[in-house]
């Protein structure tokens, strides 16, 4: 199985290394140009920025051929700015983006003065033992259509959702040892039918 991971910005060494780790039939690749989408199972796009992520999907012709993949079928996980990616509408911000679940989100929603912060959570898709979250900067889904599949709340919000073959995290699974929700992603959203 081969899954790419968007690798213009941010944290995706670290979302390749969890990929790998959940079995020796995951192979990864650094995507950065459309012809690297050619043949990938499934997608990431990490945190970072997702302005600045955005920008660069534009600028490398990502943001069509990305969507056009997707609406065949590619399965896509975004986590924190990659969350933000696949949001049809982003609060206040006309910023480029995939939109390809149906949710409102907000951008850097805990709070200025708690840019980052660590939480055990329950996943309800990963079983009742809790997730060990890191929010960055993180942001939260305000508002989520029929479609989407709720899968976490934090504090009354949801930071965790999918939809068909997208999955979204407001947090950062590729930082903890935890590899389930990668597990989850390679499981019931890119295993082939
Ligand atoms: N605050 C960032 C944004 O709006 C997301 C932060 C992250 O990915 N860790 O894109």
């Amino acid at each position: 199985m081969l899954i790419g991971v968007l690798a213009l910005q941010g944290a995706f060494r670290e979302h390749e290394n969890s990929l790998r780790a959940c079995g020796e039939n995951i192979k990864t690749r650094q995507v950065r140009l459309p012809g690297q989408l050619e043949g990938i199972d499934g997608l990431v796009i990490p945190g970072g920025e997702s302005t600045t992520m955005g920008k660069l999907m534009t600028d490398y012709g990502l943001l069509d051929p990305v969507l056009d993949q997707a609406r065949k079928g590619l399965p896509v996980f975004g986590t924190c700015a990659g969350l933000i990616m696949l949001a049809r509408e982003i609060n206040g911000s006309n910023q480029p983006r995939l939109g390809l679940m149906d949710m409102l989100v907000e951008r850097n929603a805990f709070g200025r003065q708690v840019d980052s912060f660590e939480a055990d959570i329950e996943v309800s898709c990963l079983g009742p033992e809790p997730f060990r979250a890191v929010f960055i900067r993180a942001p939260y889904i305000m508002k989520a259509g029929p479609g989407v599949e709720v899968l976490a709340e934090y504090k009354g919000k949801i930071v965790a959702a999918r939809q068909g073959k997208c999955l979204a995290a407001a947090f950062h699974p590729e930082l903890t040892g935890d590899l389930r929700l990668h597990r989850y992603f390679l499981e019931r959203c890119v295993r082939k039918s």
